[in-house]
C-alpha cells in the first residue's frame, strides 16, 4: 500500500464510512502497553482504553500468543455444535460472577437485547400471558439497538427512532420512591447499571441498590444489572455489584470481557433459566465462538491469576487522591464521582475541548455525559502512569485558562 500522509488517511475514511461519528483527528495505527502510536509515530498515554475495553493495554503477548493458537485450530463453527473453548470460557465467567447459565453475544447492545428477551420469556412462562413492562433509569446507556435504546434513559438518542419498544417507564437512578412509583402488577425488571458510565459515571448508591434488590424479591421482578462498562474488575470487583452484595438476576457483560476481540454475554441464574429462553427462543451465528471463547478464557485467566482487582483498588485510590487534588486545584473542575479505574470529574470547561487538547500533550482522554471527563484506563496502569496523566491534563488546563 502506498503511504499516505495522516489527511489523506482521514479523507479515505471518511468517504467511504458513514458518518455517525465526529471522529478526533487522530490516526492510530499501534499500541504496547498502555501507549498508543499514530501513523507519524507519535505517542499517547491512553486512559481510554478504547472505552474500557483494553483491560490489559496493548500488544499483550500472552494474550496474542493464545488468540494466535486458536486462530490456526479453529475459529469458527457455529452454536449447532459444541467446542471446547466456548465451554471453558462459559465455565470460567460463571465461577467468577456467581451465576449460572452463560449466553455469549458478539457486543453488549446484543447482550442487553438478550437480557431483556431472558425476562419477557420468564414473566411469561410464569404468568401464561405476555404484555409485560420493563423500567429502566433516567442517563442510562444500555447500546443502540432498537430495544437496548428503548431503555436507555436519554430522550435525545431515542427521538428519532420512536415508536421504540412499548412498555418501557423511566425513574430516576439512585431514588428508590421513584423507582416503586413505576411499578405496576405487569412490571417483569428494573434494568440499570451498577455505575452509570456514558451518563456521567454515577455509581449506585448501596441504600438505592438494596432497596431494587428488595423491591423487586417482594413482586418477583427480576433485577437486570448492566456491567458491560463498570464490570470485568473495573470497579476494583470483578463485578461493580460483588462490592455491594447485592446481586442480579441477569446480567450483563461485553468491553473488556474479550479484551478486544467482540464479544458479550448476558448470564442468569439458575431460577431465572428454569423459566426462560428455551430452544428456538434465541440464538446467534458468531456469538461465543470458538475465537472469542479462548480469548474470553485468557483474559479471565490473567486477571484472576494477576490479581487484577486488587491492583486495580489500589492504582485507583490513587487515581482518586489525585483528581481530587486536580478539583482542589482548578476551578473549572466542580466534583469527582466513580470508583476504582471508573472515574469522572465534572468540567464547566467545554470537555470536548480539553480531550482534543489533551491529543496535543500525548494524552488520550474520552468525556462522558455532556460535562464529565472520564477516566477508564487500561487497568494495568501504574502509579506513575496516573502522575503522567495528571501532567499532562493540567497542562491541557493550564493552556485553556
Ligand atoms: C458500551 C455499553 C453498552 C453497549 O455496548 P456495545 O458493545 O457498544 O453495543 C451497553 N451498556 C453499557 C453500560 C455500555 O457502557
Amino acid at each position: 500500500m502506498k503511504t499516505t500522509n495522516k489527511e489523506e488517511q482521514i479523507q479515505l475514511a471518511e468517504d467511504a464510512l458513514l458518518h455517525v461519528y465526529n471522529r478526533y483527528s487522530l490516526v492510530l495505527d499501534k499500541g504496547d502497553g498502555v501507549y498508543l502510536y499514530d501513523t507519524d509515530g507519535k505517542k499517547y498515554l491512553d486512559f481510554a482504553a478504547g472505552i474500557a475495553v483494553m483491560a490489559f493495554g496493548y500488544n499483550n503477548q500472552e494474550y496474542n500468543d493464545a488468540l494466535k493458537a486458536q486462530i490456526d485450530k479453529l475459529l469458527h463453527t457455529s452454536n449447532l455444535y459444541y467446542n471446547v473453548p466456548t465451554a471453558t470460557a462459559a465455565e470460567a465467567l460463571k465461577k467468577v460472577s456467581g451465576m449460572d447459565r452463560v449466553f455469549f453475544t458478539n457486543s453488549g447492545a446484543e447482550a442487553i437485547e438478550g437480557a431483556i428477551k431472558a425476562a419477557k420469556k420468564y414473566a411469561y412462562t410464569r404468568d401464561g400471558h405476555s404484555g409485560h413492562e420493563i423500567i429502566a433509569m433516567n442517563h442510562s446507556f444500555h447500546g443502540r439497538t432498537i430495544g437496548a435504546l428503548s431503555v436507555t434513559g436519554n430522550a435525545h438518542y431515542r427521538e428519532p427512532f420512536e415508536p421504540l419498544m412499548p412498555g418501557v417507564a423511566y425513574a430516576d437512578f439512585n431514588d428508590l420512591e421513584s423507582v416503586k412509583a413505576q411499578v405496576t402488577d405487569k412490571t417483569c425488571a428494573i434494568i440499570m447499571e451498577t455505575i452509570q458510565g456514558e451518563g456521567g459515571i454515577y455509581p449506585a448508591s448501596k441504600e438505592f441498590l438494596e432497596g431494587v434488590r428488595a423491591l423487586c424479591d417482594e413482586k418477583d421482578i427480576l433485577l437486570i444489572l448492566d456491567e458491560i462498562q463498570c464490570g470485568m474488575g473495573r470497579s476494583g470487583h470483578m463485578f461493580a455489584w460483588q462490592g455491594y452484595g447485592v446481586k442480579p438476576d441477569i446480567m450483563t457483560s461485553a468491553k473488556a470481557l474479550g479484551c478486544g476481540v467482540p464479544v458479550g454475554a448476558f448470564l442468569m441464574t439458575e431460577k431465572v433459566a428454569k423459566k426462560s429462553l428455551a430452544p428456538g427462543d434465541h440464538g446467534t451465528t458468531y456469538g461465543g465462538n470458538p475465537f472469542v471463547g479462548a480469548a474470553v478464557t485468557k483474559v479471565l485467566e490473567m486477571m484472576e491469576r494477576d490479581r487484577i482487582t486488587d491492583h486495580v483498588q489500589e492504582v485507583g485510590a490513587y487515581l482518586s487522591e489525585k483528581l481530587e487534588e486536580l478539583v482542589a486545584k482548578y476551578d473549572c473542575l466542580t466534583a469527582h464521582r466513580g470508583v476504582g479505574l471508573i472515574q469522572g470529574v465534572v468540567c464547566t470547561k467545554k470537555v470536548g475541548e480539553i480531550s482534543a487538547k489533551a491529543l496535543e500533550h500525548g494524552l488520550i482522554l474520552i468525556t462522558a455525559g455532556s460535562d464529565v471527563l472520564r477516566f477508564v484506563p487500561p487497568l494495568v496502569i501504574e502509579k506513575s502512569h496516573v502522575d503522567e496523566m495528571v501532567e499532562k491534563l493540567s497542562a491541557c488546563l493550564d493552556e485553556l485558562s
